[in-house]
């Protein structure tokens, strides 16, 4: 720009968001200077600072479409604007930052290959053809290769490759979509793949994909870890796979190699393929469209699939010439953490398959694929993971740094700044050394990363969780203990914003309650500071304690004898499975005696017992197996609910269930389909939740109600459910952003803490 006349305006802009990372300073640049105006951007503490000058008519367009038009992988939350006098400045400039000053600033979450990165890996004439990783400021590794904040290459796993002349040259020119693009490779200088432990020889891509289309088992390094992959058609294939992973029945999600292929798997709306396609990629949750050619034995039993498409070049180029659909289940042993170096996959995945596909790229922490889904419009995520974490959640108010260390299983933790809570990825069930020991790393690289030092501590109340032992440990620390249901319902209040009170509806498996017993059919009034429980399910024994999670007969068992008095096999009761009489009798007598057998409201319980009843599963090789199936049992017609009761007498209501479970036994006994009692049942627990919060809400002081716990992962429940409660004249809050089972529990955990100051037990 020549001769300039002097600015007419000026303003200093600070912006919030994901604005770091993704290409946002050259925008801004190009932006700027499209429209002539002049001054500088730098990457600040709390995001982005811009200080603009120029016309005033050009300096409106540009505050409007900062945020309207930033790149893909940014999110503007907020924009702040001071003006000022013109300081004349001569032209725009992309200004560089000392690096203590950018610790506050989000970290982005991997983001899947965009098409402009696949156009170039497709095309035989450009420098980066074939290369599989490919990447730049619109997609790419983030999350998973980075070690601290600012987000720059030496701080990344990255620092291992020296730039070429020519990547070097995108990375500092400012028009380049590289420019910046920390993880910025090309085949002269960056990572390479190879197969672990063979000589290197061919494509080693191409082998691998011949080796899965004769029906090989191939473990190959991603993103956040190994999967291991093969033919979903074939079923012998993936029964094989089930076997070397120690994994029975339990969902195995797949990609496919195009959004085609997905629709000839199963139904695909359009949010639902917006979501499959979005930067993050999950594996997104379809009913599936049956015949097909995937194999039974990647979903046994269950209506939906988990599909996810390809997120990586390495990915795109393997599904180029594998099958086109792959089983890609986490590179572990079930119950294990994702293997993610070359160490460990020599260690363990050795043991279920020769063919290790690896590359030497380092992953700085482990991040399994996200699960997410829709309930009709809702987005729902399931497991959060790649592509989400660690993107925070915002409180409805601050406080000071938590660390908040979840339950035991499908383990999440989270940290605070400010308002911001910082969910982490997935961990998953934490119950032994190994699993253990991942998430103390995955605690310390994420404070790190965001450079938080706790000032307080939330956990469970179960003083057998490895995570509240984990707390407890956080010396000089103080500890807040919070309730396992309230936890959830707080979790979901935290992601929609609330405040004030709410009557919770907290379903779920297993809980700490206040009282000693096994909770999990709570009706809870609630603020973050406080819960109190107003009804709950009627409790009955858990013959054998977590013996009956694995063994849903014994919950049948307690569930009938209660019902139907002791001794009721002896009655000959028609319908009913034929379980050995020596079985129900010890059942009944640990229970009579409490021997093992502690007392549980729970709701994944009941489901279970109910699945078992109807003949549908006896033992269950993964938690909440029974009660999926039993879903998934469930005929989708309207169903009128079985009868139940209420019980005043006590501190609080009690549900009593007793008057359904008799109903069902004369179902069965009727020969009723067991497609038709399913479905009932589910209409009865709707049906039940709506009554009972109609009862509670006077004493609740609100008519919103809050539902969680990992009962609502049940679709068919949530919905029926939502639908009773809204008839009834209820605003109904479900999870979106968190999940409804225990991945949530530590958001809600440091949202209550925070606001629990005077109730916080300090240990030590
Ligand atoms: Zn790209
Ligand atoms: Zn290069
Ligand atoms: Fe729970």
């Amino acid at each position: 720009m020549s001769a300039k006349k002097p600015a007419e305006a000026a303003s200093t802009i600070s912006v919030r968001g994901i604005v770091q990372g993704v290409g946002f300073r050259p925008f801004v640049h190009r932006l700027a200077t499209s429209l002539e105006l002049t001054g500088w951007v730098l990457n600040s503490t709390a995001g982005v600072t811009i200080e603009v000058e120029g016309d005033r008519p050009a300096l409106k367009k540009f505050v409007e479409q900062l945020s309207r038009e930033c790149p893909p992988l940014a999110a503007v939350k907020e924009t702040r604007l001071t003006p000022h006098e013109p300081h004349g400045y001569g032209s725009f400039t992309v200004k560089h930052s000392s690096t203590e000053d950018e610790a506050a600033a989000l970290v982005s979450p991997d983001a899947s290959t965009c098409a402009a990165c696949m156009k170039e890996v497709l095309d035989a004439g450009d420098r980066r053809s074939g290369y599989p990783f490919t990447n730049c400021t619109d997609c790419g590794p983030r999350f998973t290769i980075m070690g601290s904040l600012p987000y720059d290459r030496e701080r990344t796993t990255m620092q291992d490759f020296q730039m070429c002349q020519e990547c070097r040259a995108e990375y500092g020119a400012i028009e380049d979509r590289r420019y910046h693009a920390q993880p910025n490779a090309c085949p002269a200088c960056g990572p390479r793949v190879g197969f672990l432990d063979c000589p290197p020889g061919g494509d080693p891509i191409s082998r691998a994909a011949a080796l899965l289309r004769e029906g090989e088992i191939v473990a190959v390094k991603g993103l956040g870890g190994f999967h291991l992959a093969c033919d979903a058609a074939s079923d012998a294939c993936v029964v094989r796979l089930r076997e070397a992973k120690g994994r029975d029945a339990k969902p195995f999600a797949v990609m496919c190699r195009s959004t085609e292929t997905v629709e000839e798997l199963c139904c695909l709306g359009d949010e639902e393929r917006q979501v499959l396609e979005s930067p993050a990629h999950p594996i997104v949750l379809l009913e599936q469209r049956k015949p097909h050619r995937v194999a039974e034995a990647v979903a046994p039993r269950n209506r939906c699939l988990g599909v996810m498409l390809p997120y990586t070049p390495l990915h795109h180029l393997l599904l180029a010439e594998a099958p086109p659909v792959l089983v890609m289940t986490s590179g572990n042993f079930a119950g294990q953490p994702l293997i993610s170096d070359d160490v460990q996959a020599r260690e363990k995945l050795f043991a279920i398959t020769p063919h290790i596909l690896t590359h030497d790229r380092r992953i700085a922490t482990r991040c399994d694929d996200s699960v997410v889904r829709f309930i009709g419009k809702r987005f729902q995520v399931l497991r959060r993971a790649r592509g989400y974490a660690p993107l925070p959640v915002e409180l409805p108010g601050g406080g000071p740094s938590m660390l908040a260390c979840g339950a035991q299983s499908k383990s999440t933790f989270t940290l605070t700044r400010d308002r911001q809570a910082f969910v982490s990825q997935h961990i998953g069930d934490v119950e032994d050394e190994d699993t253990s020991r991942w998430f103390r790393e995955a605690v310390a690289h994420l404070c790190a990363l965001l450079a938080i030092e706790p000032e307080a501590v939330a956990c469970d109340m179960h003083p057998g969780y490895l995570t509240t032992v984990f707390a407890l440990e956080q010396a000089g620390l103080p500890v807040t203990r919070v309730q396992h249901h309230h936890a959830h319902i707080a979790s979901c209040m935290a992601e929609h914003g609330m405040d004030g009170k709410v009557l919770g509806v907290s379903f779920d498996g297993t809980g700490y309650g206040t009282d000693g017993t096994v909770w999990g059919g709570e009706f809870l009034a609630c603020t973050y500071a406080r819960s109190e429980r107003l009804a709950c399910l009627l409790p009955v024994p858990m013959p054998g304690g977590e013996m009956a999670v694995r063994e849903p007969y014994r919950m049948a068992a307690a569930h009938l004898g209660a019902a139907l008095g002791p001794r009721w096999w002896k009655r000959g009761i028609p319908g009913l499975p034929q379980w050995p009489e020596d079985r129900l009798e010890l059942l009944e007598r640990m229970a009579e005696r409490r021997v093992n057998s502690p007392l549980t409201s729970s709701c994944g319980r009941l489901f279970d017992a109910v699945s078992s009843m109807l003949g549908l599963r006896d033992t269950a090789s993964y938690e909440g197996q029974a009660a999926i199936e039993l879903e998934m049992a469930a005929d989708r017609g309207e169903h009128p609910p079985y009868e139940y009761g209420f019980e005043a007498g006590g501190p609080h209501q009690a549900v009593d269930l007793r008057p359904t479970v008799r109903r069902i036994v004369e179902d069965l006994g009727r020969g009723t389909a067991r497609e038709t009692i399913a479905a009932r049942f589910h209409a009865t627990v709707a049906d039940l939740v709506a009554q009972t919060c109609r009862r509670v809400s006077g004493e609740a002081g609100t008519n919103r109600v809050v539902l969680s716990g990992g009962v609502f992962q049940n679709r068919l429940l949530a919905v029926l459910t939502g639908e009773k409660l809204e008839q009834a004249g209820f605003s109904v809050y479900q999870h979106s952003l968190v999940p409804p089972n225990d991945g949530g529990i530590s958001l809600g955990q440091a949202a209550v803490a925070m606001n629990s100051a005077n109730n916080t037990v300090t240990e030590h």
